[in-house]
């Protein structure tokens, strides 16, 4: 069974031990996170096939909807802002998350299709 602090760290699925990404990414930089091929640990592959991470792009959607619900709820509801500040707020809410989204997104994706066999 996953475990989702193994998810969040990008570990990779099969040893626990290795790290998906060798950078981390830096949104000030305009630089995406880079993933490594291979587990460095266990020699794990990553992308089984090509493509393979189309679909971490509907994780990274949903991911987005839940931070940007997230705020919203908590800047109108809570916080008591105007709705413009709360819009400026869920879409830097957005972006400052988004290489955190990039990286996440892919290690749900690749959990979720991991399997010991
Ligand atoms: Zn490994």
């Amino acid at each position: 069974m996953a475990n989702v602090i193994d998810v969040l760290k990008c570990k990779c699925p099969n040893c626990k031990k290795g790290k998906m990404y060798s950078e981390l990414g830096n949104l000030l930089l305009f630089r995406a996170p880079k993933m490594n091929a291979i587990c460095n640990e266990c020699s794990f592959k990553f992308e089984k096939e090509p493509g393979f991470f189309f679909g971490a792009m509907f994780v990274s959607y949903a991911l987005v909807a839940v931070e940007m619900i997230a705020s919203v709820v908590l800047f109108k509801f809570i916080l008591d802002f105007s709705y413009i500040s709360v819009v400026f707020v869920a879409i830097t809410t957005a972006i400052l998350l988004s290489t955190i989204n990039f990286r996440i997104s892919r290690s749900i994706w690749i959990y979720m299709f991991y399997s010991n066999d």
